[in-house]
């Protein structure tokens, strides 16, 4: 599947099936904090490289083959949704089709703009980040393209906590000593008051981030964060529970996968693991974005996702 991922489960969306609608990592962020990588293309014009056709046929075929799997339908993935120009009419066309709540995860820094507020107004739950309330912090974690900032961030925001129509759920992610000062906090609140989200989902890092700098804040930190943010928000944050011997062997696999395209049974052959073992280490790591399947010749190889796939 080259647009379509999981579905995996999500506290918050139960079994939810991504749909990656950009080339890897087009942004219009470039956070310290991603877990995909350096932004690759930083943008903040439109960009409509891939087919919303293209991704509708795949969803069809996925959905033929596993139904009654999915809760939600999320536009997410490995860059900015809302830099897609016809986002809008996919949305549409994924509640024409499927019965099921569409829900658009985002960084929100587009939305001042009224075409990309038309684009989301169809999703059913738009989840927008918000880590920063000073500008010097926005360019420290999120490094939004020249063209964004901080008052543009915050008009979108409110400017989508109006619109009828879509559910709004803010995150925001807290880093150790760059956004979790009491005063920033104080601030977080003042501004939350004004968007007026149904729900303020607090999370942290929990994988290794692009920029050593990005710490996550322990959990007891968090929950201070949480009662000072009021009865709205939750902890959204859950460490990272693969053990260390899963993750060394996914970092295995993706070295592996980017030195040549490799089967499951090459996997296990070479990391010593059982065949159902790579398959299963194969599959979150599919979840995850970061490699694809390549059929070639009846068998399926595994490679590396790039910016290209
Ligand atoms: S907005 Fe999301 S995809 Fe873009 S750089 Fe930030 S974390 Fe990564």
């Amino acid at each position: 599947m080259k647009y379509i991922f999981g579905p995996v489960p999500s506290r918050r969306l139960g079994w939810s099936l991504g749909l990656d609608i950009l080339p890897y990592k087009t942004c219009s962020y470039d956070c310290i904090y991603c877990e995909l990588g350096p932004t690759t293309r930083l943008t903040s014009a439109p960009v409509g490289l891939i087919e919303p056709g293209a991704v509708l046929a795949e969803l069809e075929s996925f959905m033929v083959s596993h139904p009654g799997q999915v809760d939600f339908l999320t536009v997410s993935g490995s860059g900015e949704p809302t830099l897609h120009p016809e986002l809008g009419a996919l949305i549409r066309a994924l509640k024409r089709r499927y019965a099921l709540p569409v829900a658009l995860i985002t960084n929100g820094s587009l939305l001042f703009r009224p075409e990309v507020l038309e684009r989301v107004r169809a999703a059913d739950l738009v989840l927008p980040s918000l880590d920063a309330v000073d500008p010097e912090t926005l360019a420290a974690v999120n490094r939004p393209h020249p063209d964004l900032d901080l008052d543009s961030l915050l008009e979108g925001l409110l400017a989508l906590g109006r619109l009828p129509g879509p559910r709004l759920w803010l995150e925001i992610l807290f880093l150790q000593g760059l956004n979790d000062h009491p005063d920033q906090i104080a601030r977080f609140r003042q501004v939350i008051e004004k968007i007026n989200p149904e729900r303020i989902q607090i999370n942290t890092v929990v994988r290794p981030p692009v920029e050593a700098q990005a710490m996550p804040l322990a959990a007891s930190r968090l929950a201070q964060i949480k009662e000072l943010l009021g009865p709205r928000a939750e902890i959204i944050a859950r460490p990272d529970r693969r053990s260390e011997r899963t993750i060394q062997l996914e970092d295995e696999i993706i070295t592996l996968v980017s030195r040549r395209p490799s089967t499951v049974e090459d996997i296990a052959q070479l990391t010593g693991c059982t065949p159902e073992e790579a398959l299963s280490l194969l599959q979150r790591l599919m979840a995850a974005g970061k490699i694809i399947p390549a059929p070639f010749d009846r068998e399926v190889y595994y490679r590396p996702r790039t910016r290209d796939t």
